[in-house]
């Protein structure tokens, strides 16, 4: 594979901010057709390309669900402990159960509730933890451990299991962190990142989305397999986030994710204008933040010269 030069500081950050408003966009866009159909969309809406609120969960237009929330969450534990603190991970989870979010997903409330009452840190191995809840919240993780590979691999396992143990969670986790890795330090879209991604689907045949099985529920594989497909058939953040969400089914999910890899190729400024103005204002300016402090505090960007 070909090797890519070094980038400067503020291209990292600048990919790790797009990364972080990215996913949630993502969500704030997806939230509104969740659990739809492809066709229910396409009644209702024709194409749904603005960023309203509503769906399932009578959302204000802008406003995001648990899948920013739980990232936020982790990039809120690494930043008050300075540093990898798994409990600190999971006191911030339950003080956000306890706050009673607009939803919680039954896989992540069980292992939450778990960490309650008896302190696990993580859930016993489970087929039926497939979902994609633990993939959804990696990302301040990969921000945290960029020039890290075993860190990554490590610790997005670790906050896996709090709710989440499978292998294909896992793998799914610690393969998203590598894409990101690799984009924040300058790999392209239809040249590393692709190559990457054919060797991880030959690894791994479970998450093979050529040709596109058209399934966008939670289960970590379906929801692998939306991203790949709208991420390496498009060209563009809108585009790619707009084929994401008028797929229906975990839409919010697969907007976050596929917005989250976007936004770090496209970076901030591939974003709609008119879909930043939407995102909750208090939201933008925290994700952002966190998004800087996270990657500057990376082992790549503490390594690098201003
Ligand atoms: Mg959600
Ligand atoms: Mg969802």
């Amino acid at each position: 594979m070909q090797s890519v030069p070094i980038p400067d500081k503020k291209q990292v950050v600048e990919k790790a901010k797009g990364a972080f408003v990215g996913l949630a966009i993502g969500d704030a866009l997806g939230a509104t057709t969740e659990f739809m159909t492809a066709q229910e969309i396409k009644l209702q809406y024709g194409v749904h390309d603005q960023i309203i609120g509503k769906g399932w969960l009578y959302l204000r237009a802008g406003q995001v669900t648990d899948d920013t929330e739980m990232s936020i969450c982790i990039g809120r534990a690494i930043q008050k402990s300075k540093g990898w603190d798994l409990t600190a991970v999971a006191e911030e989870f339950a003080a956000w159960v306890g706050g009673r979010p607009i939803d919680v997903g039954s896989t992540c409330a069980r292992g939450i509730r778990n960490y309650i009452l008896h302190q696990t840190l993580e859930v016993a191995p489970s087929r039926w933890s497939a979902g994609n809840g633990a993939l959804m919240r990696m990302l301040p993780v990969a921000l945290y451990t960029l020039g890290n590979q075993d860190l990554l691999a490590q610790y997005v396992v670790e906050q896996a299991h709090i709710t989440h143990n499978n292998p294909l969670s896992d793998a799914a986790c610690i393969f998203f962190g590598r894409l990101l890795h690799e984009t924040m330090m300058g790999a392209e879209l239809f040249r590393q990142l692709l190559a990457l991604t054919k060797s991880f689907v030959k690894e791994y045949p479970d998450f093979c989305y050529v040709p596109y099985p058209g399934k966008s529920s939670a289960y970590v594989v379906d929801t692998v397999q939306t991203v790949f497909h709208f991420l390496f058939s498009t060209d563009n953040f809108e585009d790619c986030l707009v084929g994401t969400v008028n797929q229906g089914g975990d839409a919010d999910t697969t907007g976050a994710l596929v917005g989250m890899l976007a936004g770090a190729v496209y970076g901030v400024e591939g974003i709609p204008k008119r879909w930043l103005k939407r995102l909750d204002p208090r939201v933008y300016s925290e994700v952002d933040a966190l998004a800087t402090y996270l990657v500057e505090h990376s082992p790549a960007l503490l390594s690098l010269k201003d």
